[in-house]
Order: structure tokens, then sequence, then C-alpha cells
């Protein structure tokens, strides 16, 4: 039997079901490739689900993580911690405003602090999200996230949240009140089939939230990190956000998530939210490594010409099954006429790894560190599935 029928086999009997997996093992990456336990190379255009933004296993990660876990691995924030008191200035002196900051765990973890910190410094309950919005999978991130299949099965979900129109200024105009204490949105709609917000759109939410005392949750959590072509992608405009929240590429891969909250707001009331593994060492110095080689490599840079060069390419191809190629920086969606899972396998089996976006979106996240001749391949594997 193969190495990969092998792992596969022993997984399967214990999985928990949930997720629709791809047929193979990966055990090894480097940079924007990924190995299977039978030593097949991938181009990686998955990253990690957006996870990936500095490559697999970067060094200057890996010997970070590796002192920090001879060090100190586990230190809750009741005390203070040298690994925490740098990352939380590094990443202040990152942000495009000034801010406090709380690090959690995961994406949903930041979109559920984001919110609890909105009806806590507003007073109010409303929350406006946006149709197509993905924010995460818990209560609260689900009751922000909109597609009908993943909120179905869990109503009555968190009262008081309503949905409207992605980019349309107008029906956000009349959905927010005195009575909203937060809009929350993404400025690229990645699992909702790679949408940037159109021109002015974010400048308008910030004008409607701040005529109405209520807050502006930006999910970066997919967006972040040079994703899109700037650090942060709301740096596109010149909107700050009450609150930007934050996870997926912030520590090179392992599980983090961050609010950074508008200086404005002060500090928040102590024991008003928490979490056991907030700002635990290990995962600071993991970040610390992450933001130093994401700013000394120019990564943003890198991902907006990498992705400018990318849907060039894909859109001279002129594929006759293809309706739109669209994106920012290296967020790169190519719309279909049809379903795109039968293409997303056909990939695979050529040696390419890539996402949906919804039932008939391919979605490519690859690491930003990836070669053009990596992106060359990728383009001429797409132009033979996609036919
Ligand atoms: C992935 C994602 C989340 C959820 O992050 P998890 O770490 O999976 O909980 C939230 N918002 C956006 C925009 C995302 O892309």
């Amino acid at each position: 039997m193969r190495a990969n029928d092998t792992i596969i086999a022993a997984e399967q009997r214990y999985t928990s079901g949930l997720y629709p997996k791809r047929p193979v093992a990966i055990v090894r990456g480097e940079g924007a490739r990924l190995f299977d336990a039978d030593g097949r190379v991938y181009i990686d255009c998955v990253g990690g689900q957006g996870a990936a933004n500095l490559g697999h296993s970067h060094p200057a990660v890996v010997a970070a993580v590796q002192a920090q876990a001879a060090t100190l691995m586990s230190c809750p924030e009741i005390f203070y911690n040298d690994q925490r008191a740098a990352y939380l200035s590094e990443l202040a002196a990152a942000l495009p405003f000034p801010a406090r900051i709380f690090l959690c765990n995961s994406g949903a973890e930041a979109v559920e602090a984001g919110l609890k910190f909105a009806r806590l410094l507003s007073g109010r309950r409303k929350i406006v999200a946006t149709m197509r919005g993905f924010h995460g999978r818990t209560m609260g991130a689900l009751s922000a996230t909109w597609e009908p299949k993943y909120r179905e099965p869990f109503a009555p979900l968190v009262p008081e949240f309503v949905h409207v129109p992605f980019g349309e200024v107008e029906a956000l105009a009349a959905a927010v009140g005195a009575e909203t204490a937060a809009v929350i949105l993404e400025p690229v709609q990645g699992e909702g089939g790679v949408r940037p917000a159109p021109p002015g759109y974010l400048e308008a939410a910030r004008r409607i939230c701040d005529e109405h005392g209520a807050l502006l949750l930006v999910d970066e959590v997919q967006t972040g990190f040079g994703r899109t072509g700037r650090l942060f992608a709301i740096e596109h405009s010149d909107v700050a956000p009450d609150a930007l929240l934050l996870a997926k590429s912030i520590a090179a891969g392992l599980p983090m998530g961050a609010v950074a909250l508008h200086e404005r707001h002060g500090p928040l009331p102590g024991g008003a939210h928490g979490s056991t593994f907030g700002g635990n060492p290990l995962l600071c110095a993991a970040a610390r490594a992450a933001l130093r080689a994401c700013l000394e490599e120019d990564l943003p840079r890198q991902a907006a010409e990498k992705g400018a060069w990318l849907i060039e390419r894909l859109r001279a191809l002129r594929l006759p099954a293809a309706r739109e190629v669209r994106g920012l920086g290296l967020l790169v969606g190519l719309e279909l006429r049809t379903r795109v899972q039968p293409y997303l396998q056909a990939l695979l089996e050529r040696g390419v790894l890539a996402l949906p976006a919804g039932p008939n979106v391919l979605r490519l996240l690859p690491p930003l560190v990836i070669s053009y001749d990596d992106l060359d391949i990728v383009a001429a594997t797409i132009a033979e599935v996609v036919r």
C-alpha cells in the first residue's frame, strides 16, 4: 500500500467527518511547495487556507519557535511576558492606526471578541453584517456569517444580527441607526467568492458608522499580513476601523488571532473577556518572527506584483469556461460557469492545490513567497484543466 493510503485509512477511522477531505496526506512543506507521504510535490495555492502567507516552515519562524519552546511555552496574561511585550509593541508599530491589542487563538475568536467589545463599548446590541460575508463558525461569528447552509442547522443564533448586500452604500446607510453597535465586514470577501469592496465602500462605511456612533469592525483574518498587496487591506484606503480582526497568517501558520482596538476606546474593563492561551509566549515568538520576515521580505509588495501578474496571465487565457478573473494582491478568484469541485480534483492530480470560494469560484491563495515559475505552472495547469 502507498504511504498516502495508510495515513488516509488511519485518519478516516476516527476523524470527525466534518471536512470534505482531498485524497492526499501532506507531510512536509517548504516555501510554496508541499510534499505528500509518497514524496510527490505540489504547488500550494491553498496556502493553509490563508495561514501560510510566509511560506511553509520559514527558517526564521522555525528558529524562533525552537528557541522559545526551550525557554517558556505557557504564560497566561495574568503575568507579563517578554515575548508578548515585544510582539504587542511590534504589531502596534506596524498597524496603520493607534491601537490596544487583545490576543486570542483563531479567526472566529477574534470575531467573537470584536463583537463583544462592540456591544460592551456601545451599550447597544444590533450588528450589521454583509451578504456573502464569512466570519467563522462559533455561535457569535456564525451569526455574522451569511451562508445559510452554515447557519440554518444551528438556529437560533445570536439575536439582532442583520445582513445587507456587500458593497451597496445605500443599503448599509438604511440598516445602521441609533441602536447599531457595529458594522462588520471584510475588505475583500474571501470565502464569499473573492469579491473586493468597490472603491469608496470602506470610506462610506466609516462615515455611516460615525454618523450613528456605531463601531466599524474590519475582518482582515484572510486579507491581513500582506495578502492583498498592503500589510493590511484597509491601507488601500485611509479608513481607520474601530477594531481590526486578525488571525490566519499572523503567526506563520500557528493558531493565533488578535483584535486591534482603536486607541480612542482606551483600555477595556478588567475581566470583561479573556482566554487561557491568549498571548501565549510561544505564539508571540512565532508571530514576532513572522511579522519581521513579512516586512523584511516586503511580502505586501511581492503580493501586489505577483497578484497583478497572475490575474493578467489568467485573463489572457480567455478560458471559455471562465466568467471572470478578479482579486486583490495574491487573493485571486476565477469565477467559472460551472461548479468548481471537479476542477479542484483535476488540478490536484496535476500537482496544483487550490481552494473553492463558494460553488463556482476557484480561489488561489498561494504563499506570497511563491516563485513566478511556479505561478506560471499554476496558470498553465489551469489552462489545461479548465476548458
Ligand atoms: C477564516 C476566516 C475566519 C475564521 O477564522 P478561523 O481561524 O477559521 O476561526 C473569519 N473571518 C474571515 C474573513 C476568514 O477568512
